[in-house]
């Protein structure tokens, strides 16, 4: 896990822009909020941050057939020293029997689900397991029917982001021109989604 600083608005706006086709495509709205208070930059580790962000509005845009995912950061109002990211939908919604087991391992909510949408039962086991290891929590707030609302927290350890690296015009200029081209051939979007997760990852690296 990662301390280096990062940009917590930058993150959603990726995220949001990475799965604003699979939204489309299914005629949903897709909503970003992101708070004015929020920290510029905080220290913690931005891949895992982003793999729990792709997972969550991955399975939002997955349940959901009509309406709109959203996407909100927000300074926590108990805890001055945290964040609070949430992911809303007005999908299928989770039963009240299945919503505290949704985050072990393996777990579904029913297996008509399991049949119907595909899946691992891992993506939030996981989720739930990144968020404690960076210190915060995470949980949902779901009404079967109407739709579902994910909670996590993150520590807030305002930092200032270093100055962008200045690269002399020539390399600057050779840089711009380097495009990757990826095709990626996956029957499943929810593969897909979290493939595109790893690449924005990696571009971070490629940049
Ligand atoms: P997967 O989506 O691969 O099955 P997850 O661990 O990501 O595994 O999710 C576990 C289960 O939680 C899903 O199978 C589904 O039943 C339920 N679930 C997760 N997110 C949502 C959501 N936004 N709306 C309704 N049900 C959900």
């Amino acid at each position: 896990m990662s301390e280096l600083p990062f940009s917590p608005r930058q993150v959603v706006e990726e995220i949001v822009s990475l799965v604003r086709v699979a939204a489309e495509e299914k005629g949903l709205v897709l909503l970003e909020d992101v708070a004015d208070n929020i920290p510029v930059a905080i220290s913690g580790d931005d891949g895992r941050v982003r793999q729990v962000l792709i997972n969550l509005m991955g399975n939002a845009i997955k349940f959901t057939h009509q309406g709109h995912v959203s996407v909100r950061l927000i300074p926590h109002h108990q805890d001055p020293e945290a964040l609070l990211f949430s992911v809303t939908d007005t999908g299928i919604g989770i039963a009240p029997e299945h919503v505290d087991q949704i985050f072990e391992h393996f777990t579904q909510a029913d297996s008509s689900i399991t049949r119907r949408y595909g899946g691992t039962g891992l993506g939030l086991a996981i989720s739930h397991r990144l968020v404690e290891l960076m210190g915060g929590r995470i949980w949902v707030e779901s009404r079967l029917g109407q739709g579902s609302t994910f909670f996590f927290t993150l520590p807030s350890r305002p930092v200032e982001l270093p100055p962008p690296l200045v690269a002399p015009l020539e390399q600057a200029n050779e840089a711009t021109t380097k495009t990757l081209r990826i095709l990626v051939a996956e029957d499943s979007p929810d593969n897909e989604l979290r493939l595109f997760a790893s690449l924005a990852d990696a571009k971070t690296w490629l940049d």
